[in-house]
């Protein structure tokens, strides 16, 4: 079936961060008077707490772990704003959904709260980017649940088999788009290994000049 959607993830896919999470997360936790958190901590929490409009539950857990009496409100603010101001465009990336928007309708599915996705939207300019946006922390699963990928495809009115999913992630994006009947785009740090269930790869720093072609092969 020719392919008419094509949904993106956000994180290390479309923006990454500039500096080091850990550092992010360290000048966040000083701001607010709160621990040190590693980043595994926070990935952990992250992870349980996948559903919310805003990271105050993620950060609620690991201060009553660690039994501090700083504030989850201020520390989730404190890293929203680190993050947005640390967050850059991959290369080519804006340009390359402005082309496919051309040809394909265009969607974002990205995991996390709202407000903390909604914000990195805005801080790169790219709020009214895509077709449509869909945040996990509304709905009632996040990837690499089928409900997630079932949600954009309906908004952009496109069949699983008439869509692909480009994202980073072999585990929740490319298990999770092959799992909900889309086709799959890999896309690999420098380090990265293709997932052997995705229909193509690609190098990060190679999406604004490879993806189309990518993309076309699959008509
Ligand atoms: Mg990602």
């Amino acid at each position: 079936m020719p392919v008419v959607a094509v949904v993106f993830d956000l994180d290390y896919t479309l923006a990454i961060p500039e500096r080091e999470r850990q550092v992010i997360l360290d000048e966040a936790t000083a701001a607010a008077d709160a621990p040190s958190l590693s980043r595994e901590a926070y990935l952990d929490s992250h992870r349980r707490n996948l559903t919310n409009e805003t990271r105050t539950p993620i950060f609620a857990d690991l201060l009553t772990d660690r039994g501090s009496e700083a504030s989850p409100e201020a520390l989730a603010s404190a890293y929203r704003g680190a993050i947005e101001r640390a967050l850059v465009p991959v290369p080519g990336a804006e340009k390359v959904v402005r082309d496919l928007r051309r040809e394909y309708r265009v969607g974002l599915l990205t995991d996390g709260p709202v407000l903390a996705q909604e914000g990195k939207l805005d801080a790169l300019g790219w709020a009214d980017l895509f077709d449509t946006v869909v945040v996990t922390g509304a709905l009632a699963a996040g990837k690499p649940d089928q409900r997630a990928f079932r949600t954009v495809l309906d908004e952009l009115d496109a069949d699983p088999a008439e869509a692909v999913y480009v994202g980073d992630n072999a585990d929740t994006d490319v298990h999770g788009a092959k799992g909900a009947g889309l086709r799959a785009v890999h896309v690999l740090d420098h380090e990265g290994e293709p997932c052997q269930r995705a229909d193509a790869a690609l190098a990060r720093d190679r999406l604004g000049k490879e993806l189309s072609g990518i993309l076309s092969e699959f008509d």
